[in-house]
């Protein structure tokens, strides 16, 4: 099988396996923990920001973003088609109160300075106000496009204009890293959190990372208490995440992978495949007379998985698991197929 459903799928390494075992550990609730105090460091510096606190999952920081930053019954602004918005059940709505407004981006998912101004309510009597702004770097539905730090930083003046912080949902921070030639302590310099995955194209088995000053993070420690997500010799899963920030470097190759598999699937059987910014690849179904569904069905008879985005919309994705070899082998699988 190639599995190209998710860069979620990667297994760990050999030396990820061999750095758990080996791990020092302590007892992380009491702060004892040296092998997730030195990743809460190393992550940190990687994104340019005071502290950073490592946590289970991408949504539990991402919903400590939304506690720690906001006052319960407050709005948060998003972009229409955000992670926050559609995959993380309504978690904004049920653990921090929010009323999501939602925002819609250009077609790379980048939303204006205009439109957060538009979109910005002042607190009175009647209105909640805004209390953050929660941006998506790189844009999952949109095909991993890789926002600009000009447009991150257009976004983010606006918003430290009308007083609302920023939270950049990162869950591929280092894809845009990679894409852009920007350093993720430029690309997010103005941004207040930053939540990244090490569990995506990085590599590790489990875990990400919340990201923002002292104050903030330590404010974090207190909802992932909230959230169950206090874990005691988490350094069993840190030290395979300390070997995954190494893999920020290789990202690049992803890319190169993702746009090989683009081209070579454009106007196949029908295909439409556009050129992808980074590691997700978006098939446009509809000019070969099936849908979504329907083309992952004989695509997977062929040994070759993604996953349906949409009726006529279908995401492969490229990983740490795929190499060049495996992408030539999907395009005869797929080609076959169709
Ligand atoms: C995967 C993802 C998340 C959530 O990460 P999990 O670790 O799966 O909870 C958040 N935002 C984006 C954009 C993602 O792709």
């Amino acid at each position: 099988m190639i599995d190209l459903r998710s860069d979620t799928v990667t297994r760990p390494s050999r030396e990820m396996r061999e750095a758990s075992a080996g791990a020092e550990v302590g007892d992380d609730v009491y702060g004892e923990d040296p092998t997730v105090n030195e990743l809460e460091r190393r992550a940190a510096d990687a994104v340019g920001m005071e502290a950073a606190l490592f946590v289970p999952t991408g949504t539990m920081g991402n919903q400590i973003a939304g506690r720690v930053h906001t006052d319960h019954g407050q709005e948060v602004l998003a972009e229409r088609d955000s992670h926050v918005v559609k995959w993380e059940l309504a978690g904004f709505a049920q653990h921090a109160g929010l009323q999501v407004r939602m925002v819609d981006g250009d077609d790379r998912g980048v939303v204006s300075p205009g439109q957060v101004r538009e979109s910005y309510v002042a607190e009175d009597l009647h209105r909640p106000g805004t209390g953050l702004l929660c941006l998506e770097n790189t844009h999952n539905s949109k095909g991993g496009t890789a926002i600009a730090k000009e447009d991150v930083d257009a976004v983010c003046d606006e918003a430290s204009e009308l007083g609302v912080p920023v939270h950049v949902d990162g869950a591929r921070l280092f894809n845009a890293v990679a894409a852009l030639s920007t350093p993720a302590p430029e690309l997010v310099e103005n941004a207040d959190s930053v939540m990244f995955c090490l569990s995506k194209g990085l590599g590790a088995p489990v875990g990400s990372v919340f990201a923002g000053s002292e104050g903030l993070v330590e404010r974090g420690r207190r909802e992932r208490k909230l959230f169950g997500g206090g874990m005691r010799q988490a350094g069993v899963l840190a030290a395979p995440g300390l070997l995954a920030l190494e893999n920020r470097e290789r990202l690049a190759e992803d890319h190169e992978n993702a746009r090989a598999l683009a081209e070579s699937l454009d106007g196949v059987g029908g295909l439409r495949v556009p050129t992808p910014e980074t590691n997700i690849v978006l098939l446009d179904t509809d000019g070969t007379g099936r849908t979504a569904e329907e083309f992952l069905g004989v695509c997977s008879d062929e040994g070759v998985l993604g996953v349906p985005f949409d009726e006529h919309v279908v995401r492969f994705c490229t990983h740490l698991d795929v190499d060049s070899e495996d992408v030539e082998a999907a395009v005869e699988r797929v080609s076959s197929a169709l």
